[in-house]
């Protein structure tokens, strides 16, 4: 459980929001009540069980888009139905909102949300005891909106930059291992949900080092380079193409199997014999293929295509091995 709220920040956000109206608007809805004002009551009431309701779908679902999205409206339009029931005392409570928007929505859906709460009070205007209150007001929350608008746009843009940093290989600008090991863990969990069939291909440049010792560094930087252009170029815009470590890739190609995975990988290999050079001549690639099979670990997955790769190693290198039998086509493809 804290771990989930540790990894989500919105789903934390959510919960702050149950627990805190919760505890802190249920003592109201109890006082509302005891006093005969029913209608507050049953307004607060309301609040703390349909936010409370949305904190427990984004838990049980993990839709926290959604589920934000509707607490985001729930508590701005509660909070302006409280002030215009309850009086002055109610504005109160749009303030912890106009904030909290910013954590549970995109910046934008989020001042709109806001503009709309202001606009509402004001409009209504029954609220205020005087204009200089009901300016006072609009003045204090659109500051508190604005400020809260500017951090959220530089609290997303350094948070993509540290996902960014987080997930792709500076080189190549593909994804890296740790983004691989979280996709190949929902692929494996998309498979046994749907069935659908997915292919993970070992790639790794044979003698690499050779062109790193005789040519220099740069020049193998860019035959990584080339070789990811080449392999974006002839898979779809579903495979995903990860950086395994040095001069390893692995391909995730989701809904091929037999005689259209042999097709997509005779695809591959050829265009990458037909294009992977450098100043000393053609570079080569060994491939390695595995399938997940039902009920397969991803560990057991990876290491039957590290095993095909190696096969194909030993065998000559420059070729593609498969590590389960394909319709029509022996485990290992010709060269
Ligand atoms: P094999 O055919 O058996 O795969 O031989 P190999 O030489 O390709 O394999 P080996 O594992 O011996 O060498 C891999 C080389 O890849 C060694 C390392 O210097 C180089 N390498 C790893 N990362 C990078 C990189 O980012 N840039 C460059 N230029 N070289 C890299
Ligand atoms: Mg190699
Ligand atoms: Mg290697």
């Amino acid at each position: 459980m804290l771990k989930r709220l540790r990894a989500d920040f919105r789903l934390s956000i959510i919960t702050i929001l149950g627990a805190t109206s919760l505890l802190g608007i249920t003592p109201f809805a109890i006082m509302r009540f005891l006093q005969g004002d029913l209608v507050a009551g049953a307004i607060d009431t309301t609040l703390v069980l349909t936010i409370f309701g949305g904190m427990a779908y984004a838990w049980i679902t993990g839709d926290t888009r959604r589920s934000g999205m509707v607490l985001a409206i729930i508590a701005c339009s509660g909070a302006v139905v409280v002030a215009v029931v309850v009086g002055e005392v109610g504005l109160f409570w749009l303030y912890p909102c106009l904030v909290t928007t910013f954590f549970l929505v995109n910046p934008r859906v989020a001042t709109l949300l806001n503009l709309t709460s202001i606009g509402a009070l004001v409009l209504q205007g029954d609220v205020f005891q005087d204009d200089i209150q009901k300016w006072t007001f609009t003045a204090t929350a659109m500051v508190v909106s604005a400020t809260a608008y500017a951090f959220a746009l530089r609290t997303n843009s350094q948070r993509e930059r540290l996902e960014q940093l987080a997930t792709i290989d500076p080189l190549t600008g593909v994804k890296n291992r740790r983004s691989m090991d979280e996709e190949l863990n929902l692929a494996a969990a998309h498979a046994e949900r749907t069935g659908i069939p997915y292919a993970l291909v070992m790639l790794d440049i044979d003698h690499f080092k050779k062109v790193n010792d005789e040519y220099g560094h740069g020049v193998g930087d860019e035959v990584l380079i080339d070789l990811v252009t080449l392999i974006r170029h002839s898979t779809r815009k579903s495979d995903e193409l990860f950086r395994y470590g040095g001069e390893e890739f692995v391909l995730l190609l989701p809904g091929v199997d037999g005689a259209g995975l042999v097709a997509v990988m005779n695809n591959v290999q050829h265009i990458l014999r037909k294009k992977m050079t450098h100043p000393g001549g053609p570079i080569t690639v060994s491939v390695g293929v595995a399938l997940l099979k039902h009920g397969e670990s991803v560990g057991s997955w990876l290491e039957r295509a590290d095993g095909a790769l190696y096969e194909a190693k030993q065998a000559g290198r420059d070729r593609v091995v498969f590590s389960d039998t394909m319709p029509g086509t022996t485990p290992e493809l010709a060269t």
